[in-house]
């Protein structure tokens, strides 16, 4: 297995910097379509609350590289690195096609960047839109990540996903087909309501059992946090939830880490919450002591 950052530094030659962005999507199970609510633990930015708030893309591209450039102390600047445009927010394939293709086009027109990244759920792949992605996928990298969280149709029921595990397989199955340059992302959460260590390891399997070729795919696991405003919040405060401790959860991941296969790209492996919308877990929030815990722990394997 290798992380996200040597997995694009051997693609681009360069390092990679990806930038969150806003379609101002919404989602089948939000809008009615599939369910309402949303799932337990989605905040009300739809996962996408540390985009900048605009409605103009040019805006919210350029604030995104304001950040990294930030964070990089202009070292993006300095060596050559390159932007990779991430619709994040809610369900990035759901919507009115046309705007979504003028986004998506958009995004690619923006200086330095490298291709085009997507999060959305398996059951949201219109025609259309993978027609599109092909497209896309013959000039540009395309990356396209799908939310599972869990492969146990009953935590999937309880969290409120409103799509089946027939759903992702589906949706991995139609895109190696229709867009077989795309590098597909798979995204799993750890420490779901009634979820045992071995839910989570059955998830990880099922997940690699998609991916048996010798070609790079993606696995995207973060722990499960409470961010304000979402059923998991009511869930938590009336004592019926907890979330796993670091020292648990890093476990666990060693154990997912183990078993993966050569091909296997680590996009992420904690999950931190915004500090202003954040409850719970405290140790999430402490970006420095976790990764300090995750290099003794994984990286020194
Ligand atoms: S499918 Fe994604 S965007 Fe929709 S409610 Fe669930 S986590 Fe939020």
């Amino acid at each position: 297995m290798l992380f996200l950052s040597d997995f694009y530094k051997n693609k681009f030659g360069c390092k990679v910097y990806k930038i969150a962005l806003d379609a101002h999507c919404t989602c089948p199970n939000r809008d009615g379509t599939k369910g309402t609510g949303g799932c337990i633990f989605c905040s009300q930015s739809g996962s996408g609350d540390f985009i900048e708030n605009s409605v103009f893309l040019k805006k919210q591209f350029e604030e995104g590289v304001c950040l990294v450039e930030k964070k990089a102390h202009g070292r993006s600047g300095k060596n050559k690195a390159l932007f990779l445009p991430y619709f994040q927010s809610f369900t990035s394939t759901y919507g009115n096609f046309e705007k979504l293709k003028e986004l998506y086009l958009e995004a690619l027109s923006f200086k330095n960047v490298c291709g085009l990244a997507i999060a959305t759920r398996p059951d949201c792949l219109s025609f259309q839109i993978v027609e599109l992605l092909k497209k896309i996928s013959q000039k540009f990298f395309v990356q396209i990540e799908l939310g599972l969280q869990t492969s146990c149709e009953q935590t999937g029921k309880f969290i409120n996903r409103c799509y089946t595990n027939d759903d992702y397989k589906n949706a991995v199955a139609l895109l190696k087909n229709e867009i077989p340059d795309a590098h597909i992302v798979t995204h799993l959460i750890f420490g779901l309501p009634g979820e045992k260590k071995s839910d989570m390891l059955k998830s990880v399997d099922f997940v690699l059992d998609n991916f048996t070729e010798k070609k790079f795919f993606g696995i995207k696991i973060t722990n499960l946090y409470v961010v304000k405003n979402t059923v998991l919040e009511k869930m938590f405060a009336e004592g019926k939830f907890e979330c796993m401790e670091m020292e648990e959860y890093f476990e666990v991941l060693k154990l997912a880490f183990e078993k993966m296969p050569e091909k296997a790209v680590i996009h992420r492996f904690t999950g931190d919450p915004p500090k202003k919308i954040a409850i719970a877990p405290q140790w999430a929030l402490n970006k420095k002591s976790v990764l300090n815990y995750a290099n003794k722990i994984l990286i020194n394997r």
